[in-house]
C-alpha cells in the first residue's frame, strides 16, 4: 500500500531547465514564496490559473507531510505601467482616475482578490505581506547594496550596476536564458535612461516627481522603490536568505525574477532560490489572455455567463476541474466546449464523493478479486506518480476517473466490498476523497445541505408511495432547478448531481 509520506517530487527546475528531485533545505519545513497580484485592478480568470496551480503545489507538499510557509505578497507599489523603470505607479494612476486615494484602489482589490480566491477554494497563504509594509526593509537593502559597491546613486535614483554584478563572476540573464548583448540592443535610449551607466541597470529605488502621488522620504529624497525589491526583502524576511521555492507567472522570468536573483546574490553572496517555478499561461484563441488585449474576463462573468466569449454560466469548481485537466507548464486554451466537458466530469467526480462517503464495506461470502484489488493499487499508486512528475494533474485526474470506476461499481453491486477486502475497499474511498477535496481542492456546490435534500427525497418517496404524482413532479422540478437529479432505480431511490 502507498506510504504518502515524502513522496519523491520532481519539480522542473527553470534555473536548471530539467525536472529536479525536490529536497528541501530543512525537511519538514518548506519555505515557498509567490509573487502576489498588483492591486490596482481586479483579478481575471488568468492571473487565477497562476495562483490556482501554486495552491496545488502548497496542498500536494502539505498532503505528503511537509509544513510549509507560504508567502504570497500583495504589491502595492512600485509596479510602473509598462513593468519597467519608467512611467506612472499603476496603483497611483487607477487612484488618480478614480479620484480615490491610493490605499482605497489597494483595498478595493485586495478584497476583490480574496473574495474570488475563496470562490476558487484557493486556500490563504501563511502570510501575505505587503510591499508598503516593508519599506523600512527595502530602503535598508539599497543602502546596503550602496555600501557594497552593487548600487550607485544617480540624481536621487539608484540603480543596481549590472556591469559590476557580471565583473564579479555572476550572470545576468541565467534565469531567463537571455544574452545580454541582444538586451542591449532590445533597450532603447529612453528619455531618464541616461541616469543609468548601462541602460540594463535597473531602479531599486526611484526619485519621484511632485505629481506622483506615492511617494515616501528617504536617504536619497522623495521617492518609491523599485519593483522587483519588494520580492527580494519580503522573501528574505520571511523565509531566509535561501529557500526553497519561489514561483510565479512565465511572464515574470524577465525582468523580475532575474532582477531578484541579482539582488539577492549581491546582498548575501547566496544564491536566493533553490528551485524557480513558472506556469504557463491562459490563452484565448491562442494569444495570452490579459486586460491589455481586451481578451480577458472576470471571474464574475463567468459566473453569471455575461460576456460575449461565454455561451453559459460555470460554476468556480468546473472553472478549477477545468484548468486541473492541462498540467502547469502547458498552456492551456479557454473554451466554451472544453468547460462544457469539465463540468461534466466535475459532476461525475461530485457524484463519486457522495458515493464514497456513504458506501459501507460488507462482509460476504465471496471470492477475492485479486485483478481488481491490483488495478485499485495501481490507480491509488498512478496518483502519487502523476503528481511526483511535476505536478501532472492532467494524468492524476485519468487516474481518479479509474478509481471512479469502482466507486460506482460499488454502489451499482457490480462488484462487491467484499471481493476488494476491507483494506482495499478502505484505501479506495479514503484516498479517493483525500485526492479530490484535500489535495486538487475540488469542494461540493450545493445550494441546500445535505439534510434538507435528503428531507426532500423522503417527501418524493411518500408522494410516489400514495401516487400523487403532481407532488413527485414538483419535487423533481425542484432538485432539477439546482442542477441536481433524482435517480429512482430498482436498488434505491437518491438525489444526484445531473452529469
Ligand atoms: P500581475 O497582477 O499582473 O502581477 O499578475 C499576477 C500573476 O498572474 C503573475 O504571476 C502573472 O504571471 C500571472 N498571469 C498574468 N496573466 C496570466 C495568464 N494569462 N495566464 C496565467 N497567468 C497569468
Ligand atoms: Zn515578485
Amino acid at each position: 500500500m502507498t506510504d504518502k509520506t515524502y513522496q519523491p517530487l520532481k519539480i522542473f527546475n527553470t534555473l536548471t531547465r530539467k525536472k529536479d528531485l525536490f529536497v528541501p533545505l530543512a525537511a519538514p519545513y518548506v519555505g515557498m514564496y509567490v509573487c502576489g497580484p498588483t492591486v490596482y485592478n481586479n483579478v481575471h480568470l488568468g492571473n487565477i490559473r497562476t495562483f490556482l496551480s501554486f495552491d496545488i503545489l502548497y496542498r500536494y507538499l502539505t498532503h505528503i507531510g511537509y509544513k510549509v510557509r507560504y508567502v504570497r505578497n500583495i504589491t502595492d507599489v512600485g509596479h510602473l505601467v509598462g513593468d519597467g523603470d519608467e512611467g506612472e505607479d499603476k496603483i497611483g494612476k487607477m487612484a488618480k482616475l478614480q479620484k480615490l486615494e491610493p490605499m482605497e484602489i489597494v483595498q478595493r482589490y485586495t478584497n476583490d482578490f480574496h473574495d474570488v480566491t475563496a470562490e476558487f477554494n484557493l486556500l490563504p497563504p501563511s502570510i501575505e505581506p505587503t510591499a508598503t509594509g516593508h519599506l523600512i526593509e527595502q530602503i535598508e537593502a539599497v543602502t546596503a547594496l550602496i555600501n557594497k559597491g552593487a548600487a550607485y546613486e544617480s540624481n536621487g535614483s539608484v540603480y543596481f550596476d549590472i556591469t559590476k554584478y557580471n565583473d564579479a563572476g555572476n550572470e545576468y540573464g541565467k534565469l531567463s536564458g537571455r544574452i545580454l548583448e541582444d538586451l542591449l540592443n532590445e533597450t532603447r535610449d529612453l528619455d531618464g535612461q541616461s541616469e543609468k551607466r548601462n541602460p540594463l541597470d535597473f531602479a531599486l529605488w526611484k526619485k519621484a516627481s511632485p505629481e506622483h502621488i506615492m511617494q515616501w522620504d528617504s536617504p536619497w529624497g522623495m521617492g518609491f522603490p523599485g519593483w522587483h525589491l519588494e520580492c527580494t526583502c519580503m522573501s528574505a524576511k520571511y523565509l531566509g536568505k535561501q529557500f526553497d521555492i519561489h514561483g510565479g507567472g512565465m511572464d515574470l522570468k524577465f525582468p523580475h525574477h532575474e532582477c531578484e536573483i541579482a539582488q539577492g546574490r549581491a546582498l548575501t553572496d547566496i544564491e536566493p532560490v533553490r528551485y524557480w517555478m513558472h506556469t504557463n499561461m491562459l490563452t484565448v484563441n491562442g494569444q495570452k489572455m490579459s486586460k491589455s488585449l481586451n481578451n480577458s474576463f472576470l471571474p464574475s462573468q463567468l459566473f453569471s455567463g455575461d460576456h460575449e466569449l461565454l455561451d453559459q454560466a460555470y460554476s468556480p469548481m468546473t472553472v478549477r476541474f477545468f484548468m486541473l485537466q492541462s498540467q502547469y507548464r502547458s498552456t492551456l486554451d479557454f473554451s466554451n466546449e472544453a468547460l462544457k466537458a469539465a463540468q461534466k466530469g466535475y459532476k461525475r467526480l461530485a457524484n463519486g464523493i457522495r458515493l464514497a462517503k456513504i458506501l459501507k464495506y460488507s462482509d460476504e461470502e465471496v471470492a477475492r478479486d485479486e485483478k481488481k484489488i491490483a488495478d485499485i493499487e495501481k490507480s491509488i499508486q498512478g496518483f502519487y506518480d502523476a503528481m511526483n512528475d511535476d505536478l501532472n494533474t492532467s494524468v492524476a485526474i485519468a487516474n481518479l476517473f479509474n478509481m471512479l470506476k469502482y466507486v460506482n461499481m460499488l454502489n451499482m453491486s457490480q462488484v462487491k466490498s467484499a471481493a476488494l477486502g476491507e483494506a482495499t475497499f478502505t484505501s479506495l474511498l479514503e484516498n479517493f476523497i483525500v485526492f479530490i477535496e484535500n489535495v486538487l481542492g475540488l469542494k461540493e456546490e450545493l445550494t441546500e445541505g445535505h439534510a434538507v435534500l435528503d428531507g426532500m427525497l423522503n417527501l418524493y418517496r411518500e408522494y410516489k408511495a400514495v401516487q400523487n404524482y403532481e407532488k413527485v413532479d414538483e419535487i423533481r422540478t425542484y432538485f432539477k432547478l439546482q442542477g441536481l437529479a433524482i435517480r429512482d432505480s430498482k436498488l434505491r431511490v437518491e438525489w444526484a448531481y445531473e452529469e
